[in-house]
């Protein structure tokens, strides 16, 4: 993990919450006078949400932080990129992610309609309907949209683009002509809050291991849907053998 957190009570208990996961948090450095990066969620009955975000310290990480954590690019597997920290210091990673060797994946979240072209050259583009709809200017109804949405990302520069499409499912173009809809595991979904980024993370996990892309996908769908199934954003995380055993 690198990042910034604020001099506040936030920034304190995020960090013991990263520690108790055994996640090292010596690259994720103090910024004062500033509040940690914050976003404020509503949830409606359906399970729906809607976000407001206080960038906060997330701000203030900058290519010279990234720079500073190039040991622990050193040592990975794979790189998972987000645009919650300023684009700079997102291209700062992506090249040291290449250097290393890395797979990168990018989830272009929170949605930009304008992205440095160089950030589309990575292993997985991974978008989730909004985000794929301001990177294409074009309305995804349809899965059939959605896969026409998916090819036009693939295009522009990434090996794979995957659109999360919420309790539609998946879907993945792995290359010019090959693209496939994943559907989503049966869940009792309340709170829709970070599936994308339960996605994410459990793809990542999966690329790590080297799985195929499409068996990835499916692991990653299996946390997204898990992580409906509980409130919250981190306590809503699912842990490994809960993903395993939806799976099997
Ligand atoms: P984001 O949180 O970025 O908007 P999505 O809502 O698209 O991301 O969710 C990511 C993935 O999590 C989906 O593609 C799907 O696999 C899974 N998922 C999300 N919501 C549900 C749901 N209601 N039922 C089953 N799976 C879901």
């Amino acid at each position: 993990m690198v990042g910034r957190v604020g001099d506040d009570h936030f920034g304190s208990t995020l960090l013991d919450s990263l520690r108790r996961e055994n996640i090292d948090v010596s690259h994720v450095w103090h910024s004062s006078g500033i509040s940690s990066g914050l976003a404020v969620i509503g949830v409606e009955s359906s399970g729906q949400n809607s976000i407001t975000v206080i960038p906060g310290a997330n701000g203030d990480v900058s290519p010279d932080d990234v720079l500073a954590a190039e040991d622990a690019f050193a040592g990975a597997d794979v790189l998972l990129l987000q645009f919650e920290i300023p684009l700079p210091s997102v291209l700062m990673a992506l090249r040291l992610g290449r250097k290393h060797g890395l797979k990168i994946i990018v989830d272009p979240a929170p949605a930009l309609a304008e992205v440095p072209a160089e950030i589309l050259q990575c292993d997985v583009l991974c978008p989730n309907e909004t985000e794929a709809e301001a990177l294409t200017g074009r309305k995804i109804v349809s899965r059939q949209d959605a896969i026409e949405a998916a090819r036009e990302l693939q295009a522009m520069g990434p090996n794979c683009s995957i659109i999360t499409l919420g309790e539609n499912g998946v879907v993945l173009c792995d290359g010019p002509g090959s693209c496939h809809y994943i559907p989503p595991f049966d869940v009792n979904a309340v709170d829709t809050t970070a599936a994308g980024d339960a996605f994410a993370a459990a793809l990542g996990v999966a690329l790590a291991e080297g799985q195929p892309m499409l068996k990835a996908v499916r692991f990653a769908s299996a946390a997204g849907a898990l992580a409906t199934t509980r409130t919250g954003a981190q306590p809503a995380m699912p842990r490994r053998d809960a993903v395993d055993s939806m799976l099997n």
